[in-house]
């Protein structure tokens, strides 16, 4: 059976174009092909210029050759080719056009790690083309991304995952066009679940990407039930910040804006010490306090917070699919935090327009 055609996909998934490219590199007119309208977005969200000049060129005149890319004294750039005598033989290239795009780990993973609600750092596991790129909820359950062209060595990194991790995972991919059944039966064996990007990330209007439903349905299985320990730590962790913010407002890298900047926003020490225009080292101080305060690592504290917002989603969800769907009479409309009519910002610095919403198409 040959692979999807990606030139068949609807607009909003393309991503069956990287199951197309070895190496996950290739020249810009390859890609632009290939992801048809959704080549600009998807260039800006996960691919980046390799910094490395093409030494081949597949014919564009379509011969079926690539050329040899050749440097002439004049610095200009071209290839030559013979196949059509009514056209002159030397093509002339520039270099953005014989400069490869790449796909980027950090960018990829970095995306879907927001939008999939993650904690964690990513992590190499030093098979091809496979990261973990993330945790999900307060059970640290891996979330690992793996690109593969060929569908043999996408078995190979299942079996392997499943043989080293010896836990329950998520694994993401392009498509499920590899996960064929003795894949399905690895995976059933380890009780991890596969989520094809293809049906789960949608490349929505404004082109971000978005989930076709909040990580805390898809994931569900995955999330620990809350139990009464859950309330009693989550009174705590509030308790506590109140107590953060008691430290004073006022100081460089006030505690409590580091908790927010760190444990909420999930920035990393670099990028607080920028936004808080300050010392790295200021910043280790405050979250060695931070650690101390709540007797917790800045890990457990991001795992604990980001299981809180995915469930407060979740929630808002549902009162999205409510309102869609036309709020009762006996009920008052209901407006979220950012959503009524000239609403500023919301915590996560969307405005309302740019709000995902759940129920779209
Ligand atoms: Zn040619």
């Amino acid at each position: 059976m040959p692979p999807p055609s990606p030139l068949n996909s609807p607009l909003s998934t393309k991503w069956a174009v990287l199951e197309t490219i070895p190496g996950l590199i290739a020249l810009p007119g390859v890609w632009r092909q290939r992801f048809g309208e959704a080549f600009e977005p998807m260039k800006d969200l996960i691919l980046q210029e390799s910094p490395h000049l093409a030494q081949l060129l597949p014919c564009p005149r379509g011969c079926g050759l690539a050329h040899d890319i050749i440097c002439r004294p004049d610095a200009s750039l071209i290839a030559t080719c013979g196949a059509d005598p009514n056209q002159p033989r030397d093509i002339l290239l520039s270099r953005a056009e014989i400069t490869p795009w790449e796909v980027s780990w950090t960018k990829l993973s970095r995306a879907l790690f927001e939008i999939l609600a993650l904690h964690g750092k990513p992590a190499p596991l030093l098979l091809p083309n496979t990261l973990q790129i993330g945790a999900w909820s307060a059970g640290g359950v891996p979330v690992i991304l793996t690109v593969q062209v060929c569908g043999a060595t996408f078995r190979r990194v299942v079996a392997e995952l499943v043989a080293r991790l010896q836990r329950r995972f998520i694994l993401l991919a392009p498509t499920s066009y590899h996960c064929n059944a003795p894949c399905q039966e690895l995976l059933a064996h380890a009780r991890a679940d596969f989520f094809p990007l293809e049906t789960t990330v949608l490349l929505s209007d404004n082109r971000r990407l978005r989930t076709t439903r909040p990580p805390g349905e898809l994931f569900a299985p995955f999330t620990p039930p809350r139990s009464e320990t859950d309330e009693a730590e989550a009174a705590r962790v509030f308790r506590l910040f109140g107590e953060l913010l008691g430290m004073g407002t006022d100081l460089v890298a006030p505690p409590a804006r580091v908790f927010d900047l760190m444990v909420l926003r999930q920035m990393t020490k670099a990028e607080t010490a920028l936004e808080c225009k300050c010392a790295a080292s200021s910043i280790t101080k405050r979250v060695a306090l931070i650690e101390r305060h709540y007797a917790m690592s800045i890990e457990r504290l991001r795992a604990f917070a980001s299981d809180l917002k995915e469930r407060q989603r979740t929630v808002k969800g549902d009162r999205y699919a409510r309102k869609q769907q036309g709020a009762a009479p006996e009920e008052p409309e209901q407006y979220d935090e950012g959503d009524r009519p000239g609403g500023t910002e919301d915590g996560d610095g969307y405005l309302p327009e740019e709000r995902q919403s759940w129920t779209g198409s």
